[in-house]
């Protein structure tokens, strides 16, 4: 690419009179717009032709990395195939041009999908009803825990403003139980990163009358199986409150268990991580909300129409693609895959905690720690070798936490090469540390200076302009 022809930013392709497209002058009406309306300056718009435009646009997008690129182990995100039909399904005239307010009569097609869709969600997580319109996981989490709050304020039961959460949990289920009014109850972690049953009783038995219910994520954010699921659950209702779970990684549990069954009340799924559509940096997402029978009353009206169509339209093709025989393989491959990353890497790399995992595991860096390279050296270096990197320096448990989910969507081949390359940056972390302290070295931008970029971001034009004057 010839960046210098192409620029970095559109304004500096500028030429004053240049244009793309110009309407026809007479055909077109001019509109009387109010003065007091009109701007007072012209807008200040680059103005270019189009050839420019469009290569502009084309080779900034070449330096994205997404699934369709490479291998994308993003831990906790289940950044999973996106398979081309369900992009199909998603681009149909018929559903991509309905408007919101048209008449009912002319979209039941896609209410039907938007029906079907709630029963599957039923089927394979064991709810009773299910709203679809959050727009993301953090958004079902609000949505779920209003619920709560909803059945215990028809209760009146109204000292019931905590929520207990366990010190793995994902930083939206406290962010979202904050939002929605309610205090944290914060649940330790045992050794072997699963949930401190003694702690919870110990909370419970103090504030048992003030306990509107427990969030919970399986396997949780270790990609551990919650052992003691039925216990918890017991513990919690018994004292009046509900069980919410957090549903990011249902993609292993699909077809093998279902958290209905396990004693769980309302539940989101962030069908964007577990039924495909590649998402990041904000979106897109979807979060349908489920609940066991009777809750269904207290959903609230978290957004209009049908919350975000396109991704539930994705959602849908991807749970029909597979059917009801293929979808049992989801959580066992899955589960396979990870585990199979896990044990020919743990010679080095530091596995804190044994045993089998599920769809995901977490590594505490390198093993060897007298090299000084660490997990943000071992991410941008795999980018040299054209990987995204996997989730670094989250769960907050350990401090060098390297996240890798690899779903079930990928061949041996492509598990195998990363492992090989893996393998390769911990060998060159010992023969020449310097050279991954300093990667990415082969990508569009190097080692961003992120503190000076989260302090000091620079986000206008003409903010940089004055940087440079
Ligand atoms: C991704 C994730 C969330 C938040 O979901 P969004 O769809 O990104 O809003 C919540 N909990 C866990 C465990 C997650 O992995």
């Amino acid at each position: 690419m010839n960046n210098k022809l192409y620029g970095n930013l559109i304004f500096e392709l500028s030429k004053e009179g240049r244009r793309g497209y110009s309407l026809p002058q007479h055909q077109c009406e001019k509109y009387k717009i109010p003065q007091t309306l009109c701007r007072e300056k012209d807008a200040e718009l680059p103005e270019c032709d189009e050839l420019t435009v469009v290569r502009h646009y084309t080779n900034h997008s070449a330096n994205n990395f997404g699934v369709n690129n490479g291998f994308y182990p993003l831990g906790s995100c289940t950044m999973k195939y996106n398979p081309c039909i369900d992009e199909e399904m998603a681009a149909q005239p018929a559903f991509r041009d309905l408007h919101p307010l048209q008449p009912a009569t002319t979209v039941a097609g896609a209410k039907e999908v938007c029906h079907d869709l709630e029963q599957l969600l039923c089927k394979l997580t064991g709810m009773d009803a299910f709203t679809l319109k959050p727009y993301a996981g953090a958004h079902g989490e609000l949505t779920g825990l209003m619920v709560m709050r909803g059945y215990h304020e028809s209760r009146h039961d109204d000292k019931r403003t905590k929520v207990l959460i366990p010190d793995s949990a994902h930083g939206t289920n406290p962010a979202s139980a904050a939002v929605c009014g309610l205090e944290v109850l914060e649940v330790k972690s045992l050794v072997d990163g699963t949930i401190d049953v003694e702690d919870l009783k110990a909370i419970i038995k103090e504030q048992r009358e003030e306990i509107a219910g427990m969030m919970m994520t399986n396997p949780n954010t270790l990609g551990l199986f919650e052992k003691s699921i039925p216990e918890i659950a017991k513990l919690v209702h018994d004292c009046g409150g509900l069980m919410y779970y957090d549903g990011a990684n249902l993609n292993p549990m699909l077809g093998a268990c279902r958290p209905g069954d396990m004693g769980f009340d309302v539940m989101h799924v962030n069908v964007h991580k577990t039924f495909s559509t590649p998402h990041g940096g904000g979106g897109p997402g979807a979060g349908p909300v489920g609940v066991k029978a009777g809750l269904e009353a207290f959903f609230p009206a978290v957004s209009p129409y049908e919350g975000n169509f396109a991704v539930l339209l994705r959602t849908y093709a991807y749970i029909l693609s597979l059917g009801k025989e293929h979808i049992k393989e989801v959580g066992p491959l899955a589960t396979l895959n990870a585990n199979y990353i896990k044990e020919r890497l743990k010679d080095l790399y530091l596995l804190p905690i044994e045993g089998l995992c599920k769809h995901e595991f977490v590594f505490d860096g390198l093993a060897d720690k007298s090299t000084g390279v660490t997990t943000m050296d071992v991410a941008k270096r795999l980018l040299d070798y054209g990987y995204h990197a996997p989730t670094i320096y989250f769960p907050l448990l350990f401090h060098e936490s390297l996240m890798i989910e690899p779903t079930e969507n990928e061949s041996k081949e492509t598990i195998d090469s990363f492992i090989e390359v893996m393998r390769k940056i911990a060998q060159e972390a010992k023969e020449q540390p310097e050279e991954l302290k300093a990667a990415p070295h082969r990508t569009p931008i190097g080692r961003v200076d992120d503190v000076q970029a989260a302090k000091h971001p620079v986000v206008t034009y003409q903010q940089m302009l004055h940087d440079n004057n």
